[in-house]
């Protein structure tokens, strides 16, 4: 899928941006965030020196730093791109140093536990609007990020109870400013969503590749070698961050549940259609799966390209 961004804004939205952790989707916002003018000055923070290093050979902000409290002082919006794990030490860390009205957000893929652990830390001063770009690879850190990731993906906003309309109106501007569609939902809502649509597969994934790997009559070397389509897709997808996956599976614990209680009852529904020979049963479920992949298509969230169309140069996907 080749995407291109629009044209940059005539005016910044922010005069200074702070991103907090400059792995794949800081780098990537970083990227966009310049290339499309959305904010003057764009100042990185991350706990690894390292990750801080690339990030200032790339040349993704103005001003590097892992003192995250620094990197706050002067923003008018901060991002924080770390593992949601992680957000309520930054917090912390942060919530002195911020400015009257700054506008804090976050790209998380659990949105209800980060409110809850952000909302009583940051001061009255600060304008809470949580988001999560649905747009990501399994690749990881600075080097993986790309300014086109968020073009044409959905971006979901969470503003708590109360949030600031302003603060709102320009979270929004600004992924809309780097190419993604908006919708604005209840943060318990977004992760049964997400649960269900991401979650569950991440976990479903990490345990087919994980018993593929513990079989005892099957060697690794013949699950490499003869990894069909399928497994090799699923093998992509458990290659993923564990320190992000293990975060959002402790941060979004209920709705996880709740979907995989329900998909281990169509589980056992499957098992027994294949016990009793029920071809007509397979045959009804396949063809209903298959009609909303055509609709993922037809929605140009997915491409209809062999091989998902992921031989490309970017082989974005509709991450976590
Ligand atoms: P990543 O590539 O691993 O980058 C995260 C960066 O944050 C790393 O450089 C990490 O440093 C740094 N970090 C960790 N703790 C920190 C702290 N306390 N203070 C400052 N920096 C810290 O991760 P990512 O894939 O960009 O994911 C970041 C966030 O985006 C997560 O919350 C995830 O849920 C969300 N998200 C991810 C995707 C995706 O597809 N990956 C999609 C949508 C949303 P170290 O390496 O030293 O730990």
């Amino acid at each position: 899928m080749a995407e291109r961004l629009g044209p940059p804004l005539a005016e910044p939205i922010f005069d200074e941006l702070a991103i907090i952790g400059i792995g794949l989707i800081g780098s990537s916002l970083a990227r966009a965030i310049r290339k499309q003018n959305v904010a003057r000055r764009i100042f990185v923070a991350d706990a690894s020196p390292g990750a801080l290093a690339r990030a200032e050979a790339l040349e993704l902000g103005d001003a590097f730093t892992t003192d995250v409290a620094e990197a706050v002082r002067d923003a008018d919006c901060v991002i924080l791109c770390a593992p949601v794990g992680a957000n309520g030490a930054i917090g912390r860390a942060i919530a002195p140093a911020l400015k009257a009205r700054a506008i804090v957000s976050d790209v998380g893929s659990v949105k209800g536990a980060v409110i809850a652990e952000l909302e009583p830390i940051l001061p009255a001063r600060a304008r809470l609007v949580p988001a999560h770009p649905v747009a990501g690879t399994e690749q990881s850190g600075p080097d993986a990020g790309f300014a086109t990731l968020f073009v044409n993906r959905w971006s979901i906003l969470t503003p708590p109870e109360g949030a600031d309309p302003d603060a709102v109106r320009d979270v929004r501007a600004l992924w809309e400013a780097i190419g993604s569609n908006v919708e604005t939902m209840s943060a318990a809502h977004h992760d049964l969503v997400l649960a269900i649509t991401s979650h569950v597969p991440h976990l479903i994934a990490y345990n087919i590749v994980g018993t593929a790997a513990d079989l005892e009559d099957v060697t690794q070397s013949e699950v490499m070698k003869f990894s069909a389509g399928g497994f090799r897709d699923f093998t992509r997808i458990a290659a993923s961050d564990p320190t992000m996956w293990r975060d959002v599976f402790l941060h979004n614990k209920e709705a996880v549940l709740e979907m995989l209680g329900r998909f281990g009852e169509d589980l056992t529904a499957l098992q027994r259609m294949i016990r009793r020979g029920d071809g007509d049963g397979l045959f009804a479920l396949f063809t209903r799966t298959r009609a909303i992949r055509l609709g993922i298509v037809a929605q140009g969230q997915e491409t209809a390209a062999p091989d998902f169309g992921r031989r490309g140069p970017e082989g974005r996907s509709a991450g976590p």
